[in-house]
């Protein structure tokens, strides 16, 4: 690059590999650019919006295509740095970055609360061209004057203002109930002095503890955090009971601590959401929330809630009557009255008796080459797309590890991804994602091309190959992978050329993991699964035993986990559609111990209730959209269904449900609303059935 090129021309230098372009030039972005890259891209985004904002033209070659232009730019520069600060991270580039970090939002909320905008998107949507739009524009338009009203921009004077203050209030609080638990983690501690106590806890788990002694200055002790890892660790896996119930107790009830309370914060939070949800013209925040969502109302979310309920209520009755039946067989202390904190580690000595297999063994099994070669004929097979590696060594990447694939159909290139397969410890956060790297774009077209073509990435952390042999994977891993590249389908089978609802653009959140988990679900295939498997030394694919364990131990305690995914969601939606509003919901803990003691079977705390340390609704983005696990789920099990239909082995029939799929769901994306996209694939809405059937929890008689 030459000398003379500024910080952000090197920031948002790219190549092109044959028929892809607009591939960031990742060993070209240095930490030392950012800052003022970055802070160049956000002066000129602001000056070019303050331009557009003064000259606004209803029409969407004069609004909609030069707010694209400015958001995309800042997206593209965006999305290579933070991604760099996942892969490759340095304490430079991730300073650099939290640097700029505040301008790039401030830019972003000025986009989004623009009056200016706003007016002129409502007068092209009645404008004649606006009654003209495609599908997929008319699409992008009526939901951004959507999402901007849901946020408030409409609104004028005292209302306004009011808005504004809810927001930053909201931001705030919510800000406090995460850092309320965080401090709480980081202050508690449950001690052991005793190590026979310890029996039966992983070592790593045990390892950390002893190091927390040390750090606090206790010798011959063992202090743990109260959190996830210690948690699961003790509760799964200790031997002693009383440590076992010490644990429970600390982490089911979190968030209460004085000075650290989140109850009056919760309630705060509710209080105000309703709030917000009224000004801008709901009847409260679930249905503010659905408004964006794929479910139809809030009637509807009940419904499914209820359904799935009464389907799994008898069998969760029926698993926890095996499993006591198998404590007593264990001659388990208490095992004629369970308590909380004898059911998980019960559960877990349980099913490791019938589905047991070697997770560690399991690596060998699982090549990486062969697995990426079993996931790409599959997608071949269901698709019709050819997969290669790219030979063209100009294609930049972040790492030398990392590999170029070309999706071609009918010869032609339609998409690509990389894939970053190998654990490095240091520079690479852990587990495995997707993500996009160029949408298809009509803007974006280079050369004669209609648009740019669509390009993924996956990040995995597989163990490198070492001594002549390939990397292997852990069983997970490789259903992650899966669950990934079911989302990279949809982001490049994409047919839709407007950037906005392209891939996996404005497709509803509580229908975004249908592709993922839909892919997830080869894997419950027994042919297809032994075909991934391969031993490292001998090549022998796994045995008939083994595969059926891991395919029938999916199930294992699936109504009891059902049930408390639907207590969580229960809970979530009744006090964001009547908290606040229906007085006789005074205390949103009592509803919850309510909703947990008629929901559950499972022995409980006495008054116990998760909401004080619930995050994904009252600091994340899960607010009145719990559900959304389920409701993707019911999806993923029928779309799923349709090809079972057709027959898992019968290629042709298989092709053609595959294609259907593939023009629909893969192919539409955002560009109508995912509801109507699915009733084109399956001629008919999603229905719990295949989900209930897939987990067993089918009653004889029904
Ligand atoms: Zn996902």
């Amino acid at each position: 690059m030459s000398d003379t090129a500024t910080p952000l021309a090197r920031l948002e230098q790219t190549a092109t590999s044959g028929t892809i372009a607009h591939l960031p030039v990742w060993a070209g972005i240095a930490s030392s650019d950012v800052e003022p890259g970055v802070t160049e891209l956000v002066d000129t985004a602001t000056a070019e919006f303050a331009a557009l904002e003064e000259s606004l033209e209803p029409t969407w070659v004069g609004l909609m295509e030069p707010l694209e232009r400015i958001e995309h730019r800042l997206e593209a520069v965006i999305g290579a740095i933070t991604h760099l600060t996942s892969v490759k991270y340095s304490d430079e580039m991730q300073e650099a970055y939290d640097a700029v970090r505040p301008a790039i939002v401030a830019m972003s909320n000025t986009m989004s609360q623009s009056r200016a905008v706003y007016d002129a998107m409502v007068a092209l949507r009645d404008s004649d061209e606006g009654q003209n739009l495609s599908v997929a524009r008319a699409r992008i338009l009526d939901e951004s004057i959507r999402g901007m009203e849901r946020s408030g921009v409409a609104l004028t004077g005292a209302q306004q203002d009011r808005y504004k203050e809810i927001k930053n209030r909201l931001a705030e609080i919510s800000n406090t109930f995460s850092t309320n638990l965080i401090k709480e983690e980081r202050e508690s501690r449950v001690k052991v002095t005793d190590e026979a106590r310890l029996d039966g806890v992983p070592d790593a788990v045990i390892e950390i503890a002893k190091n927390q002694a040390i750090e606090d200055g206790a010798e011959d002790a063992w202090h743990f955090q109260v959190n996830g890892v210690s948690y699961l660790g003790i509760c799964q896996n200790g031997t002693n009971r009383s440590l076992r119930e010490d644990m429970l107790r600390a982490f089911r009830t979190r968030g209460v601590q004085p000075d650290l309370d989140n109850r009056p914060i919760l309630k705060e939070i509710l209080e105000l959401r309703q709030e917000q949800a009224q000004l801008v013209g709901f009847a409260n925040y679930a249905e503010l929330s659905l408004d964006a969502k794929m479910a139809p109302s809030v009637e509807a979310v009940w419904e499914l809630l209820d359904q799935l309920e009464h389907a799994a209520r008898p069998f969760a009755e029926i698993e926890l009557e095996s499993l006591t039946a198998f404590m007593v067989e264990q001659g388990a202390e208490g095992a004629d009255d369970p308590k909380p904190w004898d059911t998980a580690y019960w559960a877990e000595r349980q099913q490791e008796a019938l589905y047991s297999y070697d997770a560690e063994a399991l690596r060998d099994y699982f090549q990486l080459p062969k697995v990426l070669g079993g996931l790409f004929d599959l997608v071949t097979k269901l698709y019709g797309v050819e997969i290669a590696e790219s030979t063209d060594a100009s294609v930049p990447v972040w790492d030398e590890s990392v590999q170029f694939f070309e999706v071609r159909r009918d010869g032609k290139v339609i998409a690509a991804f990389y894939v970053d397969p190998y654990s490095r410890p240091g520079e690479k956060r852990g587990g495995a994602w997707m993500n996009t790297v160029v949408g298809r774009d009509r803007l974006l077209a280079t050369g004669d091309a209609d648009s740019s073509l669509p390009v993924a990435l996956f990040v995995m952390n597989a163990r490198p190959p070492a001594d002549g042999r390939p990397g292997l994977m852990s069983l997970d891993e490789v259903r992650t992978l899966f669950h990934e590249f079911g989302h990279a389908t949809q982001h490049m089978f994409t047919e839709i050329d407007e950037g906005g609802a392209s891939g996996m653009n404005l497709v509803e959140w509580d229908s975004v993991e249908l592709a993922s988990q839909f892919n997830e679900y080869w894997m419950e295939h027994k042919p297809f699964l032994r075909a991934l498997t391969a031993h490292v030394d001998t090549g022998e694919p796994l045995d008939d035993e083994t595969l059926d364990r891991i395919i029938d131990s999916r199930n294992f305690m699936v109504a009891n986990a059902t049930l408390r995914q639907l207590h969580f969601a229960k809970s979530d939606l009744t006090l964001h559609e009547r908290f606040g509003i229906d007085e006789s919901i005074v205390d949103p803990q009592a509803l919850d111990i309510e909703l947990g003691n008629q929901i559950l079977v499972t022995p409980r705390l006495e008054g116990e209730s998760m909401l004080p340390a619930f995050g994904h609704i009252f600091a994340g983005g899960y607010a009145a959209g719990y559900y959304s696990y389920k409701w993707a789920e019911v999806l993923a099990a029928d779309a799923f269904a349709a090809f079972r239909e057709a027959g898992l082995d019968n290629e042709a029939e298989l092709a053609e449900v595959a294609s259907r799929f593939r023009e629909t769901v893969l192919g539409l994306g955002g560009s109508r609303p995912a509801a109507e996209v699915y009733r084109l694939f399956r001629g008919r809405d999603a229905t719990p059935d295949a989900l209930l059937a897939d987990q067993g929890l089918v009653s004889p008689a029904s």
